[in-house]
C-alpha cells in the first residue's frame, strides 16, 4: 500500500520542462529529506511549530492522519473520477516519490500508466538508490530536484551521483533542476557545476526560489541571468505566480 497525500487535477504542470501541460498530480506522504533551509514555517496538528519546505503537509509525518493509504488501483480508480475525456499527463510528487520504488503496489501504478500511453513524470529529490531494470521504468521521466547546501541537508545525502547518472543513461528525457534565490546564486553556480562534471550531460534548468508571485518575482531576473551565463535554462514557477502556494491547484 501507499501513503497518499493528496491526488489532484486537472490543472497544469507549473514547472520543469512539461510546464504548462495539462495533468493529474499524486501526491505521496514522507520525504527523506526535511530541508530546513527553505525556511517555510508551519504548526503541525498538534500545534509544535517546525521549519521546512513549501511541501511541507507531505514530508512531515506528523501530517499523516490527512494521508490516505491506498492501493495502486485505489488510486488509477480516483484519477479516473477526475481526468478529462482525453490523456493528460500524470505527475508523481511528494514527499519523496522513490522512497516507495521497491514497493509492488508503486511499480504496478507505474507501469499501468506508462503501458496506458501516459506521460508519466516523476519529481524526486533523487538521492536515494534506485535499480532502472524494467522496460516501462526507462520511460518515465524524472524531474530531479537535486538539493543544494541551501536546504541545509548534509552533502551526502541529497547528492546521490550513482542515481542520478542512472536516470540520465537510462531515461530519455530526464533532468535536473535547482531553486535558486538572489542571494545563493554564486554558491549555488559553484555547486551545480561540482554535481554535473560527475554525471552524464544533463539539461539543467534553474528556478526562482519563492512561495509568493512577489518572491518570485524578486528572484527571477537573477535566475535568467544565471541561466544565460551558463548555457542552462531557466523555467518559472507557474502555479505559484497564480496561485501563490494554494493546495491543489
Ligand atoms: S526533498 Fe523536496 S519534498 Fe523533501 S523536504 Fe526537501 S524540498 Fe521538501
Amino acid at each position: 500500500m501507499l501513503e497518499i497525500n493528496e491526488i489532484f487535477g486537472p490543472t497544469i504542470q507549473g514547472e520543469g520542462k512539461l510546464i504548462g501541460t495539462p495533468s493529474i498530480f499524486i501526491r505521496v506522504g514522507k520525504c527523506n529529506m526535511r530541508c530546513v533551509g527553505f525556511n517555510v514555517e508551519y504548526e503541525t496538528p498538534s500545534g509544535i511549530k517546525k521549519c521546512s519546505c513549501d511541501s511541507y503537509y507531505a514530508v512531515d509525518v506528523a501530517f499523516k492522519d490527512q494521508w490516505h493509504t491506498m492501493s495502486s488501483n485505489d488510486i488509477i480508480k480516483k484519477v479516473e473520477e477526475l481526468k478529462p475525456n482525453y490523456n493528460l499527463d500524470i505527475v508523481i510528487t511528494g514527499g519523496e516519490p522513490l522512497l516507495y520504488w521497491q514497493n509492488n503496489e508503486f511499480q504496478s501504478l507505474l507501469k499501468y500508466y506508462v503501458e496506458n500511453n501516459y506521460k508519466v513524470t516523476i519529481e524526486t529529490n533523487a538521492s536515494l538508490n534506485i535499480n532502472l531494470n524494467e522496460e516501462y521504468q526507462k520511460k518515465i521521466l524524472f524531474s530531479m530536484s537535486v538539493k543544494l547546501s541551501n536546504s541545509l541537508e548534509p552533502l551526502k545525502k541529497r547528492v546521490n551521483i550513482n542515481t542520478l547518472t542512472q536516470i540520465l543513461n537510462h531515461t530519455q528525457d530526464s533532468y535536473l533542476k535547482f531553486v535558486i534565490d538572489k542571494e545563493f546564486k554564486e554558491k549555488a553556480q559553484e555547486e551545480i557545476y561540482a554535481i554535473i562534471k560527475q554525471i552524464p550531460k544533463a539539461e539543467v534548468y534553474l528556478m526562482p526560489m519563492g512561495d509568493t508571485a512577489k518572491e518570485i518575482n524578486e528572484n527571477s531576473e537573477t535566475v535568467i541571468d544565471m541561466a544565460i551565463e551558463n548555457g542552462f535554462k531557466y523555467c518559472d514557477r507557474l502555479h505559484i505566480r497564480v496561485w501563490d502556494n494554494k493546495r491543489g491547484v
